[in-house]
């Protein structure tokens, strides 16, 4: 018997569809992507039931390619999302993101005393993934950060 697939969201022609981000980070991530800014087509699910019985989001952007250093930034929201460019409704390439060395101008340091907050310079942090998850260290006050604000 052939087993039908519905799509919870309509499929695009062409673009990126990121797949697999915790529900509640969707919306976190069009904003921290600036997507609506750039007046790109978004499709997007948010709440979506997956087949292992939790919910996902969804986001689908037309005629847009995710850079390798956006990709880079979206690990901390959605660690395990993935990736897929689609041409021509069908997928072209797919992958998963990859945990960052280092992250620059993303998060402000959590530390009021640290240089990087007063000084116009680009805050930078190490990531450190262990089995405790995500870990950062700033670069310029060196104290590590499990939680963090973004810029
Ligand atoms: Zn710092």
């Amino acid at each position: 018997m052939q087993k039908t697939h519905k799509l919870q969201v309509e499929a695009i022609q062409k673009g990126t569809v990121i797949d697999h981000i915790p529900a509640g980070q969707g919306l976190k991530i069009i904003n921290h992507l600036q997507l609506m800014d750039k007046k790109l087509r978004l499709t997007v699910g948010l709440n979506l039931p997956t087949s292992s019985g939790e919910f996902k989001d969804i986001i689908k952007v037309n005629e847009w390619h995710l850079a390798d250093s956006e990709a880079e930034n979206l690990f901390l929201f959605a660690p395990d999302a993935s990736i897929n460019q689609i041409d021509d409704y069908l997928v072209v390439k797919k992958y998963k993101m990859k945990a960052p060395k280092e992250l620059k101008g993303v998060f402000k340091c959590r530390n009021h005393n640290c240089i990087s907050l007063t000084e116009s310079v680009t805050s930078k942090f190490l990531v450190d993934q262990s089995e405790q998850g995500l870990r950062l260290q700033c670069h310029y006050c060196e104290r590590w950060f499990r939680d963090w604000v973004f810029v």
